[in-house]
């Protein structure tokens, strides 16, 4: 066994080193590379993606694992190389599955759709990507039928994203979460609306950044094997274990956007710095799902980094460095300001109470364009009708309205999307498990110190990479299955605090 075993690792080890290589290609794309530089980086990026995978549907590959299989079905559940082999069996069968014709005519369609859509956002002309968005959904409608067996059309898609996620899994828990949040939003927007001026000051660019450095260093994200760049949509990207990087973009009129972009961003980066180095080079060393990951994100972005114990902490230093902007501006008045709760039209801006319902609503359009009940050309209208319904706005363009996400215009229409709001469940599941192992976090938290906090997640959640599938690994960690529950515990004792609910 240890023989195949080596020579299926080195495989394995040289298609990731394929997939960080065009990552880098891709990072040095959205941060430092010049625009004449787009045309020769596509093809790069595109000629590393294909020979990454061609190498991961080497029928030897199958073969392999064909032999490996019965031995690792003798080793315990959570042996290493048992669960090496797999993943490496649901990536090579995911692989496999698509032709390569298929992904080369698909990724060339986003390709162009994607750079229609940059033009047609700003342009507010949903007429321009209609046509490419018909055929996206056509592509992702061929897309699931090469896996056939599903109850529903998305859940194929689905599962790419977040392994053994399903429609039928989705919908009750959505559900829930939606009869608690309308009403919940409604009593907010009922009240005084929130000052929140105090953000909109000058706050000069090399001093936000610097802030930022000095809160994700505290919270554990080693800057010894990471790194911090300016980009236009912030992202993190990990090219090994040892080299994990973020992004950020500043705007010097709004003192949330690099700040909170960045405590979000070094929650991915410390899940992929935190996972077992032993894995290092092997499929396993990667995020358990896209809605684990996102639970990461959301954790240090919210959870920690919008309490109050952790601005009882930092206000004062951050006053320090905006003494002209601050200095007259109380902790609890910043406090109000950064949790504003407000109906408005874009998700990314949108704050923890309102920001679940921006992603059910693209969700459920998901599935309505998928199964044929909504046609692309009606989904503006439909869109605008949902925010008025949910939200209770209505979008004056599309520009701010259907066009603001670039997923469906680069990429599938189903799975785009359920990610997020699997995050922020996740992460209340997460949070709450880690407070009831070391009920002395919140008052860590206080002093500024996150070794406790960072060193659960770490212990639970990153260290296993994709050793477990997302339901173990939230089995594991906190004793159950994904439930809702603790994350409304979570945002009806945060926001009843903060307004009079
Ligand atoms: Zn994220």
């Amino acid at each position: 066994m240890q023989k195949t075993l080596k020579e299926l690792k080195l495989r394995l080890s040289e298609i990731k080193d394929l997939e960080a290589a065009a990552a880098v290609l891709g990072w040095d794309l959205a941060t430092y590379m010049p625009p004449g530089g787009a045309p020769a980086r596509g093809r790069q990026i595109a000629l590393l993606s294909r020979l990454g995978h061609e190498r991961l549907t080497d029928p030897e590959i199958g073969r392999l694992l064909e032999k490996l299989e019965p031995e690792s079905d003798k080793l315990p559940y959570d042996d290493d190389d048992a669960a090496l082999i797999r993943v490496a069996r649901r990536d090579f069968e995911k692989a496999v599955k698509v032709p390569p014709e298929f992904v080369a005519e698909f990724n060339a369609h986003s390709a162009a759709a994607y750079q229609v859509w940059t033009t047609a956002r700003p342009a507010n002309d949903f007429q321009a990507v209609e046509a490419n968005l018909e055929k996206t959904l056509e592509y992702s409608r061929r897309l699931a039928e090469f896996f056939p067996g599903y109850d529903h059309i998305a859940d194929p898609l689905i599962d790419f994203a977040d392994q053994g996620t399903t429609v039928e899994t989705l919908r009750p828990l959505f559900s829930e979460l939606r009869t608690a949040l309308v009403p919940l939003v409604q009593s907010i927007s009922e009240q005084a609306p929130v000052d929140d001026s105090c953000l909109k000051a000058h706050f000069p660019e090399s001093e936000q950044r610097a802030f930022g450095k000095r809160i994700i260093e505290r919270f554990g994200y080693d800057f010894e094997r990471g790194r911090e760049d300016k980009t236009h949509h912030p992202f993190m990207t990990s090219f090994s274990i040892g080299d994990v990087r973020i992004t950020t973009r500043v705007k010097e009129n709004d003192l949330t956007e690099a700040l909170f972009s960045t405590l979000h961003e070094a929650g991915h980066g410390m899940y992929e710095q935190g996972i077992n180095p032993e894995y290092e080079g092997l499929p396993i060393a990667d995020g358990a799902s896209s809605g684990v990951h996102e639970s990461q994100s959301r954790l240090w972005e919210n959870f920690v980094g919008r309490s109050r114990g952790f601005w009882t902490f930092f206000y004062p230093q951050l006053q320090e460095v905006f003494s002209e902007q601050l200095s007259e501006i109380s902790l609890d008045t910043f406090y109000r300001a950064i949790n504003k709760v407000e109906r408005s039209l874009i998700r990314t801006d949108a704050d923890e109470v309102t920001y679940n319902l921006h992603v059910m609503l693209r969700f459920d359009f998901e599935l309505d364009l998928l199964e044929g009940r909504l046609a692309v050309k009606d989904l503006p209208a439909a869109w605008n009708a949902r925010y008025k319904e949910d939200l209770g706005v209505e979008p004056p363009d599309d520009k701010d309205g259907v066009l603001q996400d670039v997923h469906w215009y680069a990429g599938v229409i189903g799975g785009s999307f359920q990610g997020y709001t699997l995050g922020n469940v996740l992460c209340g599941q997460f949070f709450e498990a880690a407070l009831q192992a070391h009920p002395e976090i919140p008052d860590e938290i206080a002093k500024g110190t996150y070794e406790t906090l960072h060193g659960w997640m770490k212990e639970n959640i990153y260290h296993h990479g994709r050793k477990f599938t997302p339901a173990e690994l939230v089995e594991r960690a906190t004793g159950i299955a994904i439930n809702v529950e603790p994350y409304l515990r979570y945002l009806q004792t945060k926001f009843s605090d903060l307004y009079t609910l």
